[in-house]
């Protein structure tokens, strides 16, 4: 039985990575940092099938004692400070969590065991300012927060470590994904569910920033196999990973609503608070290395994704009212 360990199991990505390696027979081991109330609704279902341990990027020798106690075979380093806006607000903590705590994970491996196959989360939002349209592995990079920035570094420091030490060590370059498990704060998840609310009579308005920014979402589910698909790989190599389509906020808007039956235009507000200082304007994935080699392409739709997504927080927000 190969053993997986994933950071971050608790996200968005986790859970879905988890679902999907135990699907393949995998001993799947977690790790999550401490915290005072627990947070692990994504990953509930299957809480009696994996192991979670704790464990935090800022701390070097949690890392190695993990790898030390599970040897995994994979190592999945999901775990980030995932939010854009936040690493304005927060920029030395997103970068030593986003950034350094990723060579910390990359040192633990070189130490305890460099057999170890590793995946890197990198991020579109490293293209930020696009210097090409669409973007594959070769675009340049001109990342447009303290966020993408940390990102750039994780990337080129897994890059190293392959390079330098020679091991399996990979980096997906992941645009937008997302799924009923989106964090509450994201633009589409907020949409999904400040929609349903409408709907069902809890709340009179949404209120979002940039409604002209352009996005590739895809949905989560569909990433994970690609994380997988690259550590199955026989070279180590970087993938770009999008669907290769692109959509603006208020088109996402626009099809969210009218899903439940609602013109948009009647509820959403533009609201300062949710500017950013600098934007990612537009971002559109050439994925065509990942389906040439990895045989991989994202199975759901941008219309499947926002019908799934919707359905999904009405039945949820269903149950606030009854
Ligand atoms: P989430 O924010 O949902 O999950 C991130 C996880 O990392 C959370 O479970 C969080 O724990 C954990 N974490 C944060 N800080 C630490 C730390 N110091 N030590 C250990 N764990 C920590 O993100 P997603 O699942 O959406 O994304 C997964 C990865 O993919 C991230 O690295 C993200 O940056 C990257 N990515 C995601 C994209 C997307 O569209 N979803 C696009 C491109 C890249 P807690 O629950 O305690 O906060
Ligand atoms: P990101 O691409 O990782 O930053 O994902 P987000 O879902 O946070 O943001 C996607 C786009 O939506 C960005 O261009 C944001 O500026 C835009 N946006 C517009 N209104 C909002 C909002 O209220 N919240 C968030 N998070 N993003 C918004």
């Amino acid at each position: 039985m190969r053993t997986a360990l994933i950071t971050g199991i608790a996200g968005q990505d986790g859970s879905y990575l988890a679902d999907f390696l135990l699907g393949k027979g995998y001993n799947v081991v977690g790790m999550v940092r401490r915290s005072s109330t627990v947070t692990f609704e994504r990953i509930r279902h299957i809480q009696d099938e994996i192991n979670i341990v704790q464990g935090d990027l800022h701390d070097q020798s949690s890392l190695v004692e993990i790898i030390e106690e599970f040897r995994p075979d994979e190592v999945y380093n999901l775990a980030a400070q995932s939010f854009i806006p936040l690493s304005w607000k927060q920029p030395v903590f997103t970068g030593e969590v986003t950034a350094m705590g990723v060579t910390r994970l990359l040192e633990a491996i070189r130490l305890v065991n460099p057999a170890t196959r590793f995946f890197q989360a990198s991020s579109s939002e490293m293209f930020g300012k696009v210097r090409a349209v669409p973007q594959n592995e070769s675009t340049p990079f001109y990342p447009r927060s303290p966020y993408g920035v940390a990102k750039a570094y994780a990337h080129w420091v897994t890059i190293n470590y392959r390079e330098s030490y020679s091991l399996f060590a990979v980096s997906g370059i992941l645009f937008n994904h997302e799924s009923p498990r989106r964090g509450l704060d994201f633009v589409t998840r907020k949409i999904t569910n400040g929609g349903a609310r409408i709907k069902l009579g809890l709340a009179d308005e949404l209120r979002l920033g940039n409604l002209e920014s352009q996005r590739d979402w895809g949905f989560a589910g569909d990433y994970v196999e690609a994380m997988w698909l690259m550590l199955q790989s026989d070279q180590p190599e970087d993938f770009v990973i999008g669907t290769g389509r692109t959509h603006s906020v208020r088109q996402f808007c626009e099809a969210a609503f009218s899903t439940l039956g609602l013109d948009y235009q009647d509820y959403v507000v533009q609201d300062e608070r949710f500017y950013r200082p600098v934007e990612t304007e537009l971002l559109l994935s050439d994925p065509s290395k990942a389906k040439e080699i990895l045989g991989w392409e994202p199975k759901v739709s941008f219309e499947k994704l926002i019908r799934m997504m919707v359905e999904s927080d009405l039945s949820l927000v269903s149950k606030e009212v009854t």
